[in-house]
């Protein structure tokens, strides 16, 4: 990693962003393009982290293990954070034509497999959820679902299919909102940490060991380094941050359009571009005594027994990679967007277990906030207030 700090006369923006993973990567991106003044401030190289570790799934459902557990009131509850995901899901549609990259956009639709009569009443409850927002999501019978994907497992009692989740290439996505951003004027400083954030008058003094740098807004995108800068100002947010593992094999001729995933266990399963199939799904990596995580071999076990129950015709292909990224997560499964009361210009982005496909509304939405004080939502179920 280098530092890399443009040749930048002044340091005093109108607006910075700190984090340069997606959701910091896309506000700096809406805010350039709209005019608005700004800086990216990463303390790695971009994409480094969450967003660049990720499995690619454009999720557009709610996640069967949060439904499962937590029930319906909370499915309920969590139906805006779903609207949220679904309207993200419609810039994703014209995301590469926008930037000028393929980031492999495919958005073919989601299948939850299910293995019990009582998982298949769970989708059906679910399904009528998603559907009170327009979402056409549909109950399939276990020959519909064969006639979608023939490789599922007629073990299999049927599923549920939601038309407007996919995948995409997680390495290419931040990396091509940043050089967007760059490309309509704003600066992006990486190799540089923030270490500490002080209000002065109306403007935020940033301090790095590159010197200050001072803004009017500033955007906190910085996912697991969040309660790091904002405790100094004496808030913290229960934001959870475990790593967790991916798995990739070798290529494949193409067999897998959908995303699927499995009622019984954790699973996404699906096909990258260049033929590699990606099993994920929330298995745990371990950390080890110095703090640092590490491959967990009983989860990757798990995971792969998971993935040869729900998908048997891979018993064959090869793993070739297991990675490990730091999830992040909030107790209610909804994000955290918006200003921080008391501290005007301050703003907090972060949108928890799936920010790879919430990534460029809540970059949009948080560019909106600045800008023109419209978020083109109600933020209430968002608020940062929630947790007191
Ligand atoms: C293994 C794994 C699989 C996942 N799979 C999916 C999936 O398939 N689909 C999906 O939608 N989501 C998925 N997620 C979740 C998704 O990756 C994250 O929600 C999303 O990437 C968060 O993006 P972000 O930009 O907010 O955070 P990040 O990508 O973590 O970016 C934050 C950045 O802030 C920087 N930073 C922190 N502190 C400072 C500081 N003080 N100064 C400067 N910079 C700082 C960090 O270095 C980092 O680059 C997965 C996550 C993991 C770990």
């Amino acid at each position: 990693m280098t530092v890399n700090i443009p040749n930048i006369s002044h340091r005093e923006f109108e607006n910075i962003v700190v984090g340069g993973g997606i959701s910091g990567a896309a506000a700096a991106y809406y805010l350039a393009k709209s005019g608005g003044q700004c800086a990216l401030i990463e303390q790695f190289d971009l994409n480094t982290q969450a967003s660049g570790r990720n499995a690619g799934s454009l999720h557009g459902q709610i996640q069967y293990e949060g439904f499962h557990q937590l029930g319906e009131t909370w499915a309920r509850d969590f139906l805006p954070a779903l609207k949220f995901l679904a309207d993200s899901l419609e810039i994703w549609k014209g995301v590469s034509a926008e930037l000028g990259v393929d980031l492999e956009v495919v958005q073919n639709g989601g299948l939850m497999i299910a293995e019990s009569k009582a998982e298949f009443a769970a989708l059906k409850k679910k399904v009528e959820l998603e559907r009170t927002l327009g979402i056409d999501a549909q109950l399939l019978s276990m020959k519909e679902v064969l006639e979608k994907a023939p490789y599922i497992s007629t073990k299999m009692l049927g599923g549920a299919f939601s038309p407007i989740e996919g995948k995409a290439n997680p390495l290419l996505a931040a990396p091509a909102f940043a050089s967007a951003a760059r490309t309509h004027g704003a600066q992006v400083i990486t190799g540089v940490k923030v270490e500490s954030i002080e209000r002065q008058n109306e403007m935020y003094l940033l301090h790095t060991a590159s010197g200050e740098f001072y803004c009017r807004n500033l955007v906190i995108t910085a996912n697991a380094g969040i309660n790091y800068l904002t405790q100094q100002f004496g808030i913290e947010f229960p934001i959870s941050n475990d790593p967790v593992q991916v798995s990739v094999s070798e290529m494949i001729a193409p067999m897998v359009k959908h995303l699927v995933y499995f009622t019984g266990e954790k699973l996404t399963f699906k096909q990258a571009k260049s033929g590699s199939l990606l099993i994920g799904g929330g298995w745990p990596a371990k950390v080890g005594p110095d703090g640092k995580a590490v491959f967990n071999p009983e989860s990757f076990r798990a995971n792969m027994r998971v993935a040869l129950k729900v998908v048997p015709s891979i018993s064959k292909v090869r793993i070739i990679r297991t990675w490990i990224g730091t999830g992040n997560g909030t107790p209610d499964h909804r994000p955290l967007i918006g200003e921080v009361s008391g501290y005007k210009g301050l703003y907090i982005g972060m949108f928890p277990y799936m920010g790879f496909t919430a990534g460029p509304l809540l970059g949009r939405t948080l560019a909106n906030l600045i800008l023109n004080a419209d978020a083109e939502r109600d933020l209430t179920p968002f608020a940062l207030s929630r947790f007191g």
